[in-house]
């Protein structure tokens, strides 16, 4: 193995201690963090190559906790008229007129600005399967969702297709720690209650997969799932007529009725939810996934954060796709974020995109912080003198990032 390396920074947030360590260094050994302190107390016997990232802010790489890399040459060409549904079936349209070439080229598109703008693990929604042989190779730290999405086909012979397909994937490529499968359900309504099921179930046969699901995301689904009508049931009348819904109820009471709440680790959006909801998602330890740049593309309900978090939910931020959004870049999740919960301090944000996604992945202990033990995922953003570094200055980032490495590997330096 190659001598340590010494990282060199102004202001380090670790997102560990209370306040950024002030002329602070990050030695790094093979994939993980070494040591963290004062850069006078380095030890002067050690042997270590030097990078001195100077005027920089080094925080904990940023995790996407959802994001549709397929999606992102899609910005701006799926217009949003007030009816959701009327969007997923533009999208359906336009995922269906998409060649998997197209698909490659916007992937690796999507690749380049997130690790431009600071993410170092992401969280991808496969639709098209194209995405995880260019997320292996990319240099991030990535989780494949692939999607379930059985509208308008047979659910036994679909989840049979599905299964199969994810199994040899499973098989030829392995996970990895820096490359992970996941299970991806699309919606409780864009599902058969057949194929949820067994999703469902198949995760009872001890496979390690993590899981994310979009749910509670609008009005219409709320209306559907209380009142069996609105655009959704409209549409699902005609494409999937023998489907049985239930009514009286809400998505994430029907999740849990078939078992899957207890297995669900990243529910994104939840923007619709009653108390009876929130007290689930918190009995459950269901991480939400909340999507600042998409929820204001659609114009969602407000998102109940001060619910969620005294309930003890934790939320995590995503980008979701440029279907929806306008940019990957976390900062601006984070910006957005802030913006329309000013009540919550600048630390609460980052640690949105850091810490609690990291433990929404099982990852805790190695992942979201900067701390000995930890895998080596930093980036650095340029302070120009503008002071010693603070949570409150990562929120005002504009732009890309100047350094950044994964799994202790750089990936990105610019100098300015
Ligand atoms: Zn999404």
């Amino acid at each position: 193995m190659s001598r340590p390396l010494l990282i060199l920074a102004k202001s380090i947030l670790t997102m560990d201690r209370p306040t950024p360590l002030e002329d602070g260094f990050v030695l790094v050994s093979g994939h993980r963090i070494l040591q963290v302190g004062k850069r006078a107390d380095i030890r002067r016997s050690l042997s270590a190559r030097l990078l001195d990232l100077k005027d920089t802010l080094l925080l904990p790489g940023l995790i996407n906790a959802h994001c549709h890399l397929d999606f992102t040459s899609y910005k701006g060409r799926v217009p949003y008229r007030g009816r959701f549904m009327d969007w997923l079936k533009g999208m359906g349209m336009r995922t269906k007129g998409t060649a998997p070439a197209d698909f490659r080229r916007s992937v690796a598109n999507g690749i380049r600005e997130s690790l431009a703008h600071g993410t170092t693990t992401l969280c991808d929604s496969a639709t098209s399967w194209e995405s995880w042989p260019l997320l292996r190779r990319s240099g991030l730290r990535a989780f494949v969702f692939p999607e379930l999405l059985d509208i308008g086909q047979d659910p036994a012979a679909y989840w049979k297709l599905f299964q199969a397909r994810l199994r040899e994937a499973v098989r030829q490529f392995p996970p990895t720690e820096t490359f992970r499968w996941g299970l991806g359900p699309h919606t409780p309504f864009t599902l058969s209650r057949e194929v949820l099921k067994a999703a469902a179930r198949s995760l009872d046969s001890g496979r390690d997969l993590p899981t994310s699901l979009h749910v509670g995301e609008s009005r219409d689904e709320g209306r559907f799932f209380a009142k069996g009508a609105g655009p959704i049931a409209e549409v699902l009348k005609r494409l999937s007529p023998d489907r049985k819904y239930p009514v009286g109820t809400t998505p994430v009471r029907y999740l849990n009725s078939l078992g899957w709440l207890p297995k669900l680790d990243l529910g994104v959006h939840l923007n619709v939810l009653d108390e009876k909801d929130v007290r689930l998602l918190a009995k459950n330890r269901v991480t939400v996934v909340h999507c600042p740049g998409s929820h204001k593309f659609f114009k969602h309900p407000s998102f109940p954060y001060r619910r969620l978090r005294r309930a003890g939910v934790d939320v995590c931020l995503g980008t979701d796709s440029l279907a929806s959004n306008s940019s990957l870049s976390l900062f601006r999740e984070m910006r957005l974020f802030a913006a329309a919960h000013p009540q919550v301090p600048a630390r609460e944000v980052v640690a949105m995109a850091t810490v609690k996604p990291a433990k929404a992945l099982g990852l805790g202990s190695v992942l979201g912080r900067i701390r000995p033990g930890s895998w080596a995922d930093l980036i650095g953003i340029p302070l120009r003198g503008r002071g010693p570094g603070s949570a409150e200055k990562v929120l005002s980032h504009r732009g890309p990032v100047s350094f950044s490495m994964v799994h202790g590997e750089p990936r990105l330096r610019l100098t300015s």
